[in-house]
């Protein structure tokens, strides 16, 4: 996938602000439905519509889209607030809401009443449904649809009363039974719902449809450009004719893009629900989950998001973008801001028998090697330390770059060390290696010319902390998730892996939650925002060292 980075909202709002088509302000806004916790395709319509904001000195609000109550939830209001203000955006004057317009379009409904282009039907959905007919087929009329708009209006006063059952009445605009476009073939606006609401409570039981809300709230905030997604294109003729036909008081114009896909996993709340609710993860911030919580918890800043989202850019012809991009976009943000740090994931002891017992020597090392404003860091190194068991071998070739038995390697940042000797338990196996460290090696090679190729990190047993690490791999092994008959099917079974007794230079056991740092030869790491404290630490793995993204 090919990603160009450009943006044709922009180029597009550029020309219409230069020959005079636009004049004023643009105005955008983000419209969620309060269902689910974002994603990172909504990320990429966040850093759109704030960014058109911003780019043009306008402004964005932020617009719950609060029409069906049956899955929406207060939960779903603040995560959404959240994520926005992490993303680094902040929406025009306060948090609006399509239910606070509910009066109005009401009034609206009663508006195309009157006018005759709206009438109370009385077949069930499923018979609306049969009428409305199919791509080649045009749809029949309902016995209703020629009801006195007199008659009408007083019928949906009652469906507003709660003199009507859920399903036994809708309200529907008079539009087109055979036009081309299903959407125009008398859409429902307003349904009976007998639900509270979580904004209105129990003031309404009927609710207005997703297109019959959007466009007259887009019209009541006075949005200029209403950007959704590109399976929006053939509603906008019964957007634009809504408009027409209400007094409304701002014309908006809809525009659409491309959803943003990512492979190997999910964009939709209603998947990624599924997830949750089976506890197939721990919750949507679950550190796997395409969510902008989850991908904050996995150690993901801001900007990298709104890298990605520039990368990616915007268009008209949709793709899939490979999660490679995404882990590029951190990787370089983290290459060059996160600190560096020591960490044994899966550890060996080592014991320096020519150490004195007891022996403690600080060395320092950089915070970052080519960031002077971070700082050093301590490192003390004892007669007892850890280095990772993949790390020494009994006998290897001369590929193996680490310790080997009766060779050297040189531990970073620190001394020169040669194995001498292992203890071994029942089992056969490891536990000990015995070395001895040659004390003329700090920045020098060794004395008797030889050159150790070999770099190991380490840790001291005695001064070093113990920590918990995650290691997180994909959530689904197949390129296309969504593609699969079972979800679940494609999921990957080794997507997390715990390291438990992890040891940690002390340090970097004490920072932050959410400080993210480069662990040494393992890859970027973000401490916890929720389980690590200072002291008790606790990593994720944000992503590994090496980038397999191809420019
Ligand atoms: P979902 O299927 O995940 O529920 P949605 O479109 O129903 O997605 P909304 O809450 O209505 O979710 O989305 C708010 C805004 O975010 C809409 O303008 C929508 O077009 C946009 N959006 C949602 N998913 C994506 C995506 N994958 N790529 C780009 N924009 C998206
Ligand atoms: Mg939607
Ligand atoms: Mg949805």
């Amino acid at each position: 996938e090919k990603t160009g980075g450009t943006n044709f909202l922009r180029t597009l709002i550029a020309e219409q602000i230069a020959s005079g088509e636009h004049r004023g302000e643009v105005v955008t806004r983000f419209p969620p439905e309060p269902n689910g916790y974002l994603h990172i395709g909504h990320a990429a319509s966040i850093c759109l519509n704030f960014g058109l904001a911003e780019h043009f000195g306008g402004r964005c609000r932020l617009r719950f889209d609060d029409t069906n109550p049956d899955a929406e939830d207060q939960e779903y209001i603040d995560s959404i607030q959240a994520d926005i203000h992490w993303l680094g955006f902040e929406w025009d004057g306060e948090v609006r809401y399509t239910s606070s317009y509910f009066d109005t379009l009401y009034d609206y409904a009663l508006t195309l009443i009157d006018a005759g282009l709206a009438y109370v039907d009385e077949l069930s959905p499923e018979q609306i449904r049969e009428y409305r007919g199919t791509l080649t087929e045009p749809g029949k009329n309902s016995p209703y649809r020629d009801r006195d708009p007199v008659e009408s209006r007083a019928m949906f006063e009652a469906m507003a009363n709660g003199e009507y059952a859920e399903g036994t009445a809708s309200l529907r605009a008079k539009i087109d039974m055979a036009s081309g476009n299903i959407n125009l073939r008398d859409p429902v606006i307003y349904r009976i719902r007998n639900k509270a609401h979580h904004q209105t409570g129990n003031k309404w039981c009927v609710y207005p449809s997703y297109d019959f809300a959007h466009g007259q709230s887009d019209a009541i905030e006075g949005v200029t450009h209403s950007i959704c997604t590109l399976e929006f294109e053939d509603h906008r003729p019964l957007y634009n004719w809504l408009i027409e036909h209400l007094p409304v008081p701002s014309h908006p114009v809809q525009y659409e893009f491309a959803r943003v896909n990512l492979n190997y996993t999910i964009t939709s709340k209603r998947k990624l629900r599924r997830l949750v609710d089976e506890n197939i993860v721990d919750g949507w911030d679950d550190p796997r989950m395409p969510t902008i919580s989850g991908i904050r918890r996995r150690g993901y800043t801001p900007e990298s998001i709104r890298n990605f989202c520039e990368m990616v850019g915007v268009s008209r012809s949709g793709g899939t973008v490979d999660a490679a991009l995404l882990e590029h976009a951190i990787r370089d943000d983290l290459n060059t801001n996160a600190a560096r740090a020591m960490c044994v994931l899966d550890p060996l002891k080592v014991v320096i028998t020519n150490w004195e017992e007891g022996h403690v020597e600080t060395l320092t090392a950089p915070g970052h090697p080519n960031r002077d404003d971070m700082g050093e860091r301590r490192l003390p190194l004892t007669r007892e330390i850890y280095i990772e068991k993949e790390d020494f071998r009994e006998e290897a070739n001369k590929k193996y770059k680490r310790l080997v038995l009766g060779k050297k390697v040189r531990l970073r940042n620190a001394y020169v060390i040669e194995a001498q000797d292992v203890v071994k338990n029942d089992a056969g196996e490891i536990v000990e290696v015995h070395c001895t460290y040659d004390p003329d090696t700090l920045g020098a090679n060794p004395a008797d010319g030889s050159k150790p190729k070999g770099v190991i990190h380490w840790v001291s047993a005695t001064h070093g902390k113990q920590a918990l690490v995650r290691v997180y791999d994909r959530l689904f092994s197949v390129e296309n998730p969504a593609r699969e008959e079972e979800l679940l099917d494609g999921l990957n079974p080794f997507s997390l892996t715990v390291h438990r007794g992890c040891w940690i230079e002390p340090d970097a056991a004490e920072v932050a939650p959410e400080t993210r740092l480069q662990f040494e030869r393992t890859g970027y790491f973000v401490a916890d925002r929720y389980e690590h404290a200072p002291g008790a630490p606790v990593f994720n793995r944000v992503v590994a060292l090496r980038d397999t993204w191809a420019k």
